[in-house]
């Protein structure tokens, strides 16, 4: 027998989500609606779907990199794709995030009786194993950069076990390189996706980064970064973007990184805190070696809202000159809020856009909280009786672009809260809005602009999704 009748064929899924980036759409059947309300969303899906907003799925493109001898890796992206059936499989692998376990499990469930074996891993069965163990024939829990070598390893030697865990996080500090040979590069707004490290030291009741990758940070080597973006630019011109939960956290560590990249010429997305701001020098250094924009999480400009949820890093007052030096330094900033945290009222709109206006932030994007089950916040309102989905049900959380509240506010109605989110969306995202803001960013004039006219139907969507579920579900 040939070597090549020996290997084994591995599929790593990933599966879309039900709205967003990924092709917005109603969460409510369409033929309900208006027929030019559906024909508007139906448009505008595939036009998003060609912008090429999506960006490949960076866990699945570190797996895939894994190599052992008799195992051949490949991609499935079903946001683009349908599952590949026509091919013998041995093993998929399906990344499991909370929100989507319904569909991750219903796809388990039909691949199984079709006698392909599966497994499973990601966010969701690190924090929930028990909820998947029936679903799969093997679970990986937490990050798999290690466990993946010794379960393909195991493949090819008929050893498979039925969990791979690790209670240790893997150290990062030791070389493994990243290929973007399973990836279709016309796919994705930037194949040029590195991650630089992973935890974070704070711990925001809401979020579950340091729940599921830790609160020390782990960095990886500056020279092996800097290789990968020399190795991927030669494939992909495009932008990179630098995956870390704040790549300003070690200063010492980003200095050293972004001073050796300048000579590199790249330009570059990234996340980072405000707390860069004050970072005057890693600023510029940031600027210099081609950061055209960032994310940062503002969350909330309200200090009783901050301190209830734990967001302590940085205080409200020393937002808005954080915001203007990081736009002053020639950096366009995305900054992310949550309306509906527990000190929040109804006079917090009024706040937010005050401050989206003096501090002429780039996309302000407003999300209602999330009590994604396993966070802090999740158990706090599951206490408190204020979830409205059923807390004990695993796959009854939903993700989706804030088109259905998932809990009571704490000082605000129901009612109320929706009027004055979708007021508040409707002030900020307008086509003159998101032309104006494209016009003014300090970089990447034309993605702003483009990013502020795609918030601008999905917060239309978000308001009519909104206003049905209110009319038709919360008495
Ligand atoms: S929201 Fe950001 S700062 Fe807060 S814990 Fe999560 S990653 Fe860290």
């Amino acid at each position: 027998m040939s070597d090549r009748h020996l290997t084994k064929n591995v599929l790593l899924v990933f599966l879309p989500s039900e709205s967003g980036v990924d092709g917005a759409r109603s969460l409510y059947d369409e033929k309900r609606v208006n027929p030019f309300f559906t024909w508007t969303n139906q448009s505008l899906r595939s036009l998003i779907k060609q912008s090429q907003f999506a960006i490949p799925p960076l866990s699945l493109m570190i797996l895939s990199s894994v190599e052992v001898e008799g195992i051949e890796q490949s991609i499935c992206d079903m946001r683009f794709e349908e599952f590949p059936w026509q091919k013998k499989w041995d093993l998929v692998g399906i990344s499991v995030q909370t929100g989507m376990a319904k569909k991750a499990f219903e796809l388990a469930e039909k691949l199984r009786a079709a006698g392909i074996q599966i497994v499973l891993g990601g966010a969701h069965v690190t924090l929930f194993p028990e909820s998947c163990r029936s679903h799969a024939d093997i679970l990986v829990e937490g990050e798999a950069d290690d466990l993946w070598k010794e379960l393909l390893t195991d493949l090819t030697t008929g050893s498979l076990k039925k969990l791979y865990r690790s209670d240790i996080f893997p150290d990062l500090g030791i070389p493994r390189a990243v290929s973007k040979q399973s990836l279709v590069k016309s796919r994705y707004f930037t194949t040029n996706l590195i991650q630089t490290g992973r935890g974070c030291q704070y711990s925001c009741d809401f979020c579950n980064v340091h729940l599921l990758n830790g609160h020390a940070l782990r960095k990886r080597s500056v020279p092996e970064v800097v290789s990968e973006v020399a190795r991927f630019q030669e494939h992909d011109q495009r932008i990179f973007f630098f995956v870390d939960d704040s790549i300003n956290a070690d200063p010492s560590y980003a200095a050293e990184l972004f001073r050796k990249l300048i000579p590199l010429k790249i330009r570059w997305f990234g996340q980072a805190t405000t707390t860069l701001g004050q970072q005057h020098e890693l600023l510029k250094t940031f600027a210099d070696s081609g950061c055209q924009a960032l994310l940062v999480g503002i969350e909330s400009i309200e200090p009783a809202s901050r301190s209830a949820h734990k967001k302590n890093q940085n205080r409200a007052g020393e937002l808005v000159k954080a915001v203007r030096s990081i736009r002053e330094a020639g950096i366009s900033l995305y900054g992310s809020f949550i309306y509906g945290l527990d000190g929040d009222t109804l006079d917090t709109p009024a706040a937010i856009l005050d401050f989206v206006n003096e501090t002429k932030l780039d996309v302000p994007g407003i999300n209602i909280l999330r009590p994604t089950p396993g966070t802090q916040v999740f158990e706090r309102l599951k206490e408190e009786g204020r979830l409205l989905f059923d807390p004990h049900d695993i796959t009854a959380y939903r993700y989706s672009f804030g088109q259905e509240m998932l809990y009571k506010p704490k000082q605000i109605s129901i009612g109320a809260f929706i009027e004055s989110y979708s007021e508040l969306t409707s002030q900020l995202f307008n086509i003159k809005s998101a032309i104006i803001r494209g016009l003014c960013a300090p970089r990447s004039k034309s993605a702003v602009m483009l990013f502020n006219l795609f918030y601008t139907h999905l917060y239309s969507l978000s308001r009519h999704d909104l206003k049905h579920q209110h009319e038709k579900t919360i008495t």
